[in-house]
Formats: structure tokens, sequence, C-alpha cells
């Protein structure tokens, strides 16, 4: 495994799913982690916490902050700079859903769903990346989707978003691109979050089954492995692309889909 022992890391929506899994990959390799989101801290600090090596220097911290405002996000990625002595990994995860076919679709809700899933990457990597110049070195990894290669009905937000991610991912790997910096996305699919809950519990609902069922049904109707993608997959998946091994891949997206977008 990689070493990022030095290296300062800032993880969005760390404290629950998949970013927490990712975090704590950070902090098993070496990094010093800024965690964040909406949940209680607590447990989340204790277990990346409890990831860092014995011996290693790496601190763990947290700061509230909602990443759709472009001033708090700007300003956790600041602290995080600063409590570590300098910035290198940005990942950009936090993520929210919501379903619902495009004519009866909210518009404060696409609104909102663009601004977290998709603005706050922007955001958050325009402050990350003179704090990275100063370092010299900079990884940025956004966390988008199977559904930001593909798409399905009633994700009319969440799709677009995570399109867009990918197009910000490859501008962002074209103007470092003469850098040691790099920018791409790990594409999941069915990972089994709070934020996927709730669509087996939505599913279970309408279809008259058990949670077990629905979670079967939903991972046949698009995940071939009919496996959930894991934290910790995604986790080593991240420390991959800030290796050694991946300092020429930029702009690319990593799916981790079981299959999903092969199809
Ligand atoms: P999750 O709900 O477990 O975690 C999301 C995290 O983001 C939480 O910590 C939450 O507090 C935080 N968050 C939400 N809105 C925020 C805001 N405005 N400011 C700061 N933090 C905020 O969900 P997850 O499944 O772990 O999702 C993480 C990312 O992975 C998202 O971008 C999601 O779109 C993406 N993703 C998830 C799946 C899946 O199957 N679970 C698949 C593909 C992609």
């Amino acid at each position: 495994m990689a070493s990022l022992e030095g290296k300062g890391a800032v993880v969005t929506g760390s404290v629950s799913g998949i970013g927490l899994g990712m975090a704590e990959a950070l902090a098993r390799a070496g990094a010093s982690v800024m965690l964040n989101g909406f949940e209680d801290p607590a447990p989340a600090l204790a277990r990346v916490r409890a990831a860092v090596p014995d011996g290693s220097s790496a601190k763990v911290d947290f700061r509230n902050a909602d990443v759709s405002d472009p001033e708090a996000v700007g300003a956790l990625v600041t602290a995080a700079a600063e409590t570590f002595g300098g910035l290198n990994i940005l990942v950009n995860n936090a993520g929210i859903q919501h379903t619902s076919p495009i004519e009866d679709f909210a518009v404060e809700r696409w609104d909102k769903v663009i601004a977290v899933n998709l603005s706050a990457a922007f955001y958050a990597s325009q402050v990350a990346l003179p704090l990275m110049r100063q370092t010299g070195w900079g990884r940025i990894i956004n966390t988008a989707s199977a559904h930001g290669l593909v798409a399905s009905v009633n994700k009319a937000a969440y799709v677009a978003a995570k399109h867009g991610i990918m197009g910000l991912t490859k501008v962002t790997a074209l103007e470092t691109a003469e850098e040691d910096i790099t920018c791409n996305a790990i594409n999941p699919g069915w990972v089994r979050t709070e934020l996927v809950e709730r669509q087996i519990e939505a599913l279970a609902e309408r279809d008259g089954v058990d949670i077990d069922e629905a979670a079967r049904r939903l991972l046949s109707a698009k995940q071939p492995s009919l496996r959930f993608v894991t934290p910790e997959q995604l986790g080593e998946a991240l420390v991959f692309l800030c290796s050694n091994a991946a300092s020429q891949i930029t702009g690319i997206a990593l799916p981790v889909d079981g299959g999903w977008t092969s199809q």
C-alpha cells in the first residue's frame, strides 16, 4: 500500500458511509485527515483515529461545514491546510439523492442536489488547487457514481450532477496536467449506506416485500455481481489513486461497480 505519511487530506461527507471508509483508508496509509459531515462526528473520529498506524504522526480532526455553501467549504479546506501544515488530498464525496419523475421534481430539490453533488466540488477545488501548488503535490478525487456514466429513471438531478462532476474532473486534470497534481473520479455502483438504505426501504414498500428481498431486487436490476460494493474497497481504490503507480493517471472515471456500467 502507498505511504501517505506527511500528507494532509480533507474528505467531505466523511462521518458516515463511503466517505468514512475513504477517511479510514487514508489514515491507515499515514495521511492526516479532516472529517466533515452532518452526523455526530464522535464515532467516526474514534474509528479513523484507530486506523492511524502505530508510530505515525498523522492527525485526525473534524470540521462542520455545509459544502453547498461556498464560504463554508472554502473554510473547511483552508482549516485542513492550517491544521496539517499543508493540503495534498481533497476528496469531494458529500452527496445527497432525491428521486422523482422530472415533471414532479421540486425545483428546490434540483438546486440542492446540484449544489451538494456538483457545485461543492467546484468550490472546494478552487480553494484547494493553490494550496496544493504550495506543497507541489496534490490529488483530487471526486466521488461520482455509476450514474456519472449511465442514467436511471427518476434521478434527473443526481444523474446530471454526477455527469457534471465527470466534466469537472476532466477540466481539473487538464489544468493541472504539467504539475504533480492529478484529478480523477471514482464511480461506485450500489454501496449499502444510508443513501441507499432509503431507496431499499422505498422499493420494499412499493413491491410489498421485506428488506432482504428489496435489496436483492435493487442489486439484480443494475449490478451483475449481485453484491454491494463496500466503503473499504472504495477506500483502497482511493489510496491507489494517491499512489506513485497512479501519478500518470488523471482525468479518468474508475468504476467500482460490479459490472453495472459494462452492460
Ligand atoms: P451517506 O448518506 O452515508 O453519506 C453522505 C455524507 O455526506 C454524510 O456524512 C452527510 O452528512 C454528508 N453530507 C450531505 N450533505 C452535506 C452537505 N451539504 N455538507 C456536508 N456534508 C454533507 O451516503 P454515501 O452513500 O456514503 O454517499 C457518499 C457519496 O457517494 C455521495 O457523493 C454519493 O452520491 C456517492 N455514491 C454513493 C453510492 C451508494 O450506493 N451509496 C453509489 C455511488 C455514488
